[in-house]
């Protein structure tokens, strides 16, 4: 292998790129990992496809390097036993072959290999493929998370940090779909801050803003099943979605929220109905039918519901009882 004078370049060891190399024969592994190590990378070697996949759930190599020939797990074993653990879809695997045979290639590259390389190395050509696999990698990762921050934007309230009403009707079609298949109610709450406008008026927006995140978090800490959703509806209105439950459990949790609202004891002297802020909350609760139709008319119900709460004098939790 040609050895061309070291390159340092000094990249802080928190983000040095990490790369495992696995090859049974120690001089090739240790003359690469200088001449990496060199290139500024933090190298991790193994002699075996074993300690390889090991290594690999270890380190989270931005790049392997794989001999192909290794006794026992042979290189395209392990490449595809890497590819198949958590998390290494987007690892680049550089394969190290002796032949340059269109089987030995085709097989490579159906074990899922990213690129090969045959021996003897030409270093310069192999420093070359290591650089740009792993700038290749970096943007992969740099768009995944991208991808998962625009999810994330587009699914969380900004405010409150709870879904928001795409999620609440997304889900509210899955579970509706699911608890037909079940026969079983799917339960839902609507709540509605009591004269919030009034509220806004006497305190300012930004007060106003204040009282949606403890109410939030209301509706967030009541709600107990990990199926349970709760999702801002609209301005001052939230939504629970409560699977596997029946009406007198969806009320019970409605006055669970009422009472956690109560107990904040935010100060409201312009409230219609009492000295501090209050909810109100329409329940509906229904076992579905296969008909994606009756989530509008589920919804319509609790909302009826909400509205008769508020026509009663607020701070209370009423049933619709229309759809049982
Ligand atoms: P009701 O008891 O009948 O529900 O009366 P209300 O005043 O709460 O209802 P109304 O629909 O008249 O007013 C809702 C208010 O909620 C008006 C609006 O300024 C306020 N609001 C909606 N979204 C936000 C928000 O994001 N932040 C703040 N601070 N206020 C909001
Ligand atoms: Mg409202
Ligand atoms: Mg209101």
């Amino acid at each position: 292998m040609a050895y061309n004078p070291p390159v340092a370049h000094n990249i802080p060891s928190k983000a040095q790129p990490i790369i495992l190399i696995a090859d049974d024969d120690q001089t090739s592994r240790d003359d690469l990992a200088v001449l990496l190590k060199n290139e500024g990378y933090r190298i991790v070697t193994v002699s075996d496809g074993e300690s390889c996949l090991a290594a690999y759930q270890r380190e989270s190599p931005q790049l392997v390097i794989l001999d192909a020939m290794m006794p026992q797990m042979n290189g395209f074993e392990c490449c595809k036993r890497l590819l198949a653990l958590p998390g290494s879809a987007y690892t680049p695997i550089l394969m190290i072959t002796g032949l340059e045979d269109e089987t030995t290639i085709n097989k490579a590259f159906d074990c899922g290999v990213t690129d090969f390389i045959t021996k003897p190395i030409r270093w310069p050509v192999l420093r070359q493929r290591i650089h740009l696999l792993i700038q290749k990698h970096q943007l992969y990762k740099e768009v995944e998370e991208a991808n998962q921050k625009l999810s994330q934007l587009a699914s969380v309230d900004d405010l409150t940090q709870l879904a928001n009403r795409r999620v609440f009707s997304e889900r509210l079609q899955q579970e509706w779909r699911r608890m037909a298949r079940e026969k079983s109610n799917l339960s839902v709450i609507l709540g509605d801050i009591d004269t919030f406008k009034a509220y806004n008026d006497t305190y300012g927006h930004l007060q106003g803003d204040q009282c949606l995140v403890k109410v939030a978090r209301g509706f967030q800490q009541c709600l107990k099943r990990p199926a349970d959703l709760a999702a801002r509806y609209g301005g001052e209105e939230f939504a629970a979605l409560l699977p596997n439950t029946s009406l007198a459990g969806a009320v019970h949790v409605a006055e669970v929220i009422r009472h956690f609202v109560k107990a904040l004891a935010l100060p409201h002297p312009h409230s219609a109905n009492c000295d501090h802020v209050t909810i109100s909350l329409g329940v509906a609760s229904v076992i579905p039918s296969p008909h994606l139709i009756g989530t509008e008319l589920l919804l319509q119900a609790a909302d009826q519901a909400l509205y008769k709460a508020k026509a009663e004098g607020r701070d209370r939790v009423v049933v619709d009882a229309s759809m049982k």
